[in-house]
Parts: C-alpha cells; structure tokens; sequence
C-alpha cells in the first residue's frame, strides 16, 4: 500500500455519454419526472465515486456533482437567492434552483418573466458559471442539503468522502455587487454574515464523521488587495476555530501563487493543495517552507488539458518534495477539478498511435494512483516503462514534428508582420478598388444554420448524401443568402458559413495536426457542453479551406463577398493545445496556415476578408503582469495571419467581448482596416474607451443584439448610430449587427436587418444634408 496519498479534487458530472445533459433536458421538457431526475444524478454521483474507489483514489470529492453549476449550488447553500425570485426563505428546491440558472420565461414559456442569473467564464477556462449576486446588507442562512445529502449518500455505498465547496472569499470575490458598488466596501461585512453559515455547514459534516473538507479559493492565483487577503486572514481564522477534529484543507488552483504564497501557507488549515503543473515552478520553495502541520496536495497531473503525464517529469519534480515533506504530509493530485477534461478514452476511436498520447479523467485516476505508489517506492516498472514510450512517441512521431513546418516557422521576419502602407494610404487605395458609401452596411458571417442546414451535414455523414448532393445543397444556401443580402440593399455580403458546423472546428477538420474526439465532451455551462478540438501536432493547411465557397459566392454578384475566417489565437483559445511547446508557437503555425489562405483568398479575387477573434480578449492571463506577454504574442500571431495582402485588400476582424478599455492598445496594434465588435446588449457602453483613446481605423460597433429574438426598431438603430457618432469620426463608422446570425431565425433576421439598413439610409441623408450646409456655410460668410 502506497504511503503517499492519492488525492482528487473533482470528477466530471456530466456522464461518459452525456447522461446529465439527456436526463436535465429531458425533465426541463417533461419528458422525465422529478424522481427520474433525481434518480439519474444518484446514478451519475455513485458510478463516479466506484470508479475513483476502483482506480484507488484514496481521497475522492463528494459535493462536486452538480445538476448546472457549482457555484449556483453555493448560492442556494448560502440562501443567496436574488430577490427577484421572491423565495420564501426557507429551502431552495430544484425547481427554484433551475429558474435561477435559466429565468422564469423560458420555465414556463412566458414572453417576460424573471431573467436568470448573470453567467461568466470561470478563471481562464471555458466552463461558465452563475455569477452571486451580493447586495450590502444581505443576509445568508443554510439554505440546501445537498452537501450533507452527498456525503451520506457516499458512506451508505460504503465511500468516506472529502466534500468540496467553494471557499467564502473566492465565492464572495466571483460575485457582483449592484452597480459601481466597490467591493472593498461591502464584502468584509457579508463575509461576516456569511461565516456562521459555513461554520455551520463545517460542524456538521464533522458530526456526521468526515475528517476532511476541501474549501476551493482559486483566488488565491490572482492579484489581490490588500482587503482581500485581510479577508482570507479572517476567514480561515474564524473556519477554523469553528471545528475541532475536521480537518480542512485550502486549495487553490490554475496558476501560481507568487507573492500569495505566504498568505496561503500561514492559513490555520490542516492541508493545502497547489496546482504543481502551472505552478510547477514553486513546488519546491512551497514545499520546503510549508510549516510542519501542515500537508501539501501538489496537482502534478494537468486537470485542464488531455495529454497523458509525463512520469518521469513528475517524478522529478516529486522526488525532492518526498524527502523535505515526508511521505505522510504528501498527496498527489490533479491541478484542477478534472471537470475540465472529458470524461474517458475508453469509447474513442481515435488511431492507437494518437490515443497513446492522450489522458482524459478517468485515466488521470490511474495516473495519480501510480504516481503516489512510485513515490512511496513501489516499482511498477511495467507502467514506468509503458509511459517512457509513448512520451517518446510523442517527441519524435512525424506526424507531430514537421520539418518545413519548423524550417518556415524559424524564416519569418519582420516585414512579414507589417502591411505595406500604414492605414491611410491603405484606405485611399481599398476605396479606390472597393467604393463604399458612408456608414457601410455588411454583417458578421454567419446566416440563420436552419435545421435543414445541420440535417445536410448530418445526411453527408451518415452517407445519405453524396458529397455532390451537399456541395448543391451548399450553394443553393449560398445563393439564397446572397440574393437575400442584395435585396436588402447591404454593401459588403458574406456567404453565410452554412458549411460550418462550429467556426473553429471547421478550420481544425481541413487543417493537419488536428484530431477529433467522438465523446470528448466538456462543460461548458448548465446542460451545454463542447468538444474541443486536440492540436497534437505541428500545423500544416494541405490545401484551401475556404476559397471554394467564397469564390461560389463572389462569382453571384457584382457586389463585394468577404471571406471569412477564424484567427490564430480563437483557434487555440477554443482547443486542447499541445503541451510540448509554448502556445504562442502552437499559434505561430496556425496563423502561418491562416496566412496562406488569406493570401489565397486574395488571388481568388476576394478583396474583403474577415479574420474573427472572438477570444482574444478572454485569452488574457490571470495576472495582469502577464497580459502584455501574451498580447504582444497574440497581436503578432494575428498580424502574421493577416498582413501577406496588397494595400488595396480590405482586412476586418471581429470580437464579442466588449470590455475593451483595458486593451485598447493592442486592439490598435492588431492593424487592421475596420473591426465589428458587440456593443448593442450595453448600449454602447464600450464607446467610452473611445472618448479618450483615438482609434485610428474604421469600426463597426454592433447595432443589433443578436442573442435575443428581439428585432430593433429603426429608431433604436439611429440613435445607437448616433451615440457611436458623438465619438467616432462619422467616415470611420460601420454599420453591423453585434455577431453572426446562425442562431436567429431568417424571419427576425430579415426584420432586423432591414431595420438596420434603414438606419444607415437616415444615417447617410442627415450627414449629406450636414455636408451641404457645411459647403454653403463658407460662401455665406464670404459676401
Ligand atoms: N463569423 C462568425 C459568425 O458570424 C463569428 C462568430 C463569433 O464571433 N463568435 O458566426
Ligand atoms: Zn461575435
């Protein structure tokens, strides 16, 4: 028996076939009963914990199950349900609790009703939870027993678990308060409020017999204020003379410690865990100052990515921690909840060569459990030696490393990052070959993807179709996109994307050193899941992507098509990446096959292309002194993809987030002629970055909300129009919606679009007649 124990902090819950997702949406649609439900997630809770037993785990989770999300489980363990909902105050219920994930009209099919709660990336990973909402004042009471309820329902099947929850700062610091409310004035006075609650929750699992309870406070990998680490002080203090055998443990996850790290080890907890593959760097220095009661979890075992670990590695890196902390003070584990890797490798199809490389969370157990036992100095050489050849396998397979990949990654130089001209000329010269009117209309790419659209795709893979069948079908959605865009009067058209099913998984099927999983789903929130793609190698673009369609559609009409593509740094973002080489190298290649199709497009006669970063933003790192690292790689990457073009070709790019402020900087650097970015849903809010900052090039600030069914009137157009005018050169401004319209049906986009080029149409008089008087105003003065 190993020594060292093995430790996890999470498990997926959606089930190896997406069970949770069938039987969630199967009882929101009637199509289950309660019981049926609640049936289903006992299943899904207990075949996890078997399966952590069996691979021999000696500390599994119990709370980390969750029918949406586990930060929503908090609020309804803290009472914190928003007033909107009108609770009585005394237990939530499941139905309550899916309201507040999912809003009241949708539940009862309402055109108004109770909006959901906010929803927003968790850290820097694609899982999205349901933001707290705090008010001063606020109170909190034990509110759910879905704690208690797990943990006892694990020792009935005979499993002593560690129940997980998320820690009162991370939990209060994750949420939002009411409008310019700054938290420092607010949180330290609801975590008093909030401290008897989990005090509360702490005494009874310890009646109930647990020895451990994990309470995650991920904030510790971020920069903190002075008030924030006061808080953590305070709060471990108070939780820890609130117990007397429980034993707690901190654990804090995706980056590194750094300047926290005192702060975390002098927290009155019987164990901390540290993420040991992003934080690889501090292991040893924590390790060595970790105060003697206290046991360290070192994640070695990545729990954001798919790759099999590297024993060797780990057990260099492991090795020394075993003689400073002891075997007992030692646990292994993965750096994260493993809720975001997919669920198991064993129903792939995947070649054995690639499934030799890979890790999901299943595996992962095995992993730990082997890790622990060699440290403790068992041999398992049959293991041992397993691993070496597939790490070898990876490091010299041809299909990962290619030498003209590398040999034309090692030739790019410095003018390969530039345009020729700087903007203005540039401009002169795309208006001379594109003309346009003021306010030019075009939109993001996308077209309603009908289910006659999905059904095509389904029809070729199930080889119904013949792949001449689809490629019709494809250009009559085409035609018809193009002859719809024509009527409308809009000026720059697209060809509507109806051959994607998913804008980076598109681009990742065409392009080498991309694989594809059958099940390797990932939460991404609630009953809504991806499946990203691997990058597992060097990137190669055997041949053009999308050439053939925009050409289709160019050859339609005399009006403009744009091309359309997804940028380097979305292409990673949106996937599992390689681990054997720096991202921004991963991402060097990807804009290199970007690159050439931009130029390809180009010679296929297409003078407007669209590169879409929709990530770019959200790929920031934790710490804000690691931003302008990134940005500088991420900015340089785009430029690469998209700088090989004559002055005349006209480049866009196209971002959803709109909080912008920040990095307006880079925006700016990225270099291209006009950038559609989301502004509708906040009013243009994001016009604000503007008042101070010149934004040198022209801009479409998204003028329809595209998330809703809801179509804008005219008027709303024009006064968004107009609010963008206050700040923006009037020859520099765009009209769009705020992204694509795969999700709208063609009838709300054919109101809403209309509306939209209505709007341009009054935009365009005014400033004709604004013009007219400023041309006569001079002659005037002159008599
Ligand atoms: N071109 C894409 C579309 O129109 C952009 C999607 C996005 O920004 N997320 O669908
Ligand atoms: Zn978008």
């Amino acid at each position: 028996m190993a020594s060292i124990k093995s430790h996890n902090l999470g498990f997926p819950r959606i089930g190896a076939q997406r069970e949770l997702k069938k039987a969630t949406e199967s009882y929101w649609s009637g199509k289950i009963s309660y019981d049926e439900l609640i049936s289903e997630g006992k299943r899904i809770r207990l075949m996890n914990w078997r399966l952590q037993e069996e691979a021999g785990i000696d500390l599994i989770p119990s709370n980390d199950f969750s029918f949406y999300d586990h930060m929503l489980d908090m609020s309804c363990m803290l009472g914190a349900v928003p007033p909107r909902f009108e609770w009585e105050r005394k237990t939530v219920d499941l139905d309550l609790y899916f309201r507040m994930a999912r809003g009241m009209a949708r539940l009862t099919g309402q055109e108004s009703g109770i909006p959901p709660m906010e929803m927003t990336k968790w850290f820097d990973t694609n899982y999205h939870y349901l933001v707290p909402e705090l008010f001063p004042g606020m109170e909190f009471r034990l509110a759910a027993e879905k704690i208690f309820n797990e943990y006892q329902e694990a020792l009935e099947a005979g499993i002593k678990t560690m129940p997980v929850l998320i820690g009162p700062v991370s939990y209060l610091m994750l949420g939002k308060l009411p409008d310019g409310k700054p938290p420092e004035s607010v949180l330290p006075g609801l975590l008093e409020q909030m401290l008897p609650v989990y005090a509360g929750v702490l005494k009874r699992l310890e009646m109930m017999g647990a020895q451990w309870v994990q309470l995650d406070e991920p904030v510790f990998v971020l920069d903190l204020i002075p008030d924030s680490r006061k808080m953590l002080s305070r709060a471990y203090q108070s939780l820890a003379e609130s117990v007397s055998s429980l034993q707690l443990m901190a654990s804090a996850y995706f980056g590194e410690l750094r300047e926290n790290a005192d702060l975390f080890m002098r927290l009155p907890v019987q164990a901390l865990h540290i993420d040991g593959v992003r934080g690889r760097h501090e292991v040893k220095r924590i390790s060595e100052q970790l105060p003697e009661d206290k046991r360290l979890s070192v994640g070695v075992v990545n729990g954001r990515n798919v790759w099999k670990n590297d024993f060797q590695k780990s057990i260099e890196l492991l090795r020394p921690v075993v003689s400073i902390l002891g075997e007992d003070r030692l646990w292994i584990s993965p750096s994260c909840s493993l809720i975001h890797t997919p669920v198991t490798l064993k129903h792939e199809t995947l070649d054995e060569e690639i499934r030799g490389w890979l890790s999901f969370a299943e595996e992962k157990l095995d992993e730990l459990v082997i890790l622990a036992s060699v440290l403790s100095g068992e041999k398992r050489e049959e293991e041992l030696n397993a691993n070496r050849r597939f790490m070898e396998s990876r490091a010299n397979s041809p299909r990962i490393h290619r030498y003209n990949v590398k040999k034309r990654v090692a030739a790019i130089n410095p003018a390969h990052l530039h345009r020729t001209a700087p903007y203005a000329e540039r401009r002169l010269r795309q208006r001379a070959s594109i003309p346009l009117p003021d306010f030019p209309i075009t939109t993001i790419g996308s077209f309603p993807q009908t289910s006659d659209v999905r059904m095509a795709r389904v029809k070729l893979r199930k080889k119904q179709w013949s792949q001449a069948e689809y490629e019709k079908f494809l250009e009559t959605e085409i035609e018809k996109t193009i002859r719809f865009q024509e009527q409308l009067d809009i000026d720059i058209l697209v060809h509507g994307e109806s051959e994607r099913n998913d804008m980076v998984e598109y681009f990742g099927e065409q392009l080498e050193g991309f694989a594809f999983t059958r099940f390797g789903w990932v939460q991404s929130y609630g009953s809504r899941y991806v499946k990203p793609p691997l990058i597992f190698g060097d990137v190669v673009r055997p041949e053009p992507m999308t050439v053939r369609w925009s050409v289709f559609a160019q050859s339609l009409t005399p009006r403009p098509v744009k091309g359309m593509l997804t940028g380097p740094v979305t292409i990673l973002k949106w996937s599992f990446v390689r681990d054997d080489q720096p991202w921004k190298d991963t991402c060097r290649q990807i804009a290199l096959a970007i690159r050439d199709e931009v130029s390809d497009l180009e010679k296929a006669g297409i003078r407007v292309i669209q590169i879409d970063e929709p990530a770019l933003r959200e790929g920031l790192p934790l710490r804000s002194s690691d931003w302008n690292e990134y940005l500088s790689w991420a900015v340089e990457n785009f430029r690469l993809a998209t700088s090989g073009v004559e002055d005349s070709t006209q480049i866009h790019t196209h971002m959803c987030y709109s909080e912008f402020n920040q990095i307006m900087h880079a925006i700016t650097a990225l270099d291209t002629d006009v950038i559609s970015i989301e502004s509708s849903r906040s009013k243009m809010e994001l016009l604000n970055a503007f008042v101070h900052f010149r934004y040198p090039s022209e801009i479409g600030p998204g003028v329809y909300d595209i998330h809703s069914p809801r179509v804008p009137s005219v008027d709303e157009i024009v006064d968004l129009l107009k609010k963008a005018a206050r700040v923006l050169p009037v020859e520099n401004l765009w009209v769009n919606p705020d992204c694509g319209l795969k999700t709208r049906t063609w009838q709300e986009v054919q109101s809403a679009l209309t509306n939209m080029v209505a709007a341009a149409k009054i935009m365009r008089k005014e400033r004709d007649k604004n013009q007219e008087k400023n041309d006569r105003g001079p002659q005037t003065a002159d008599r």
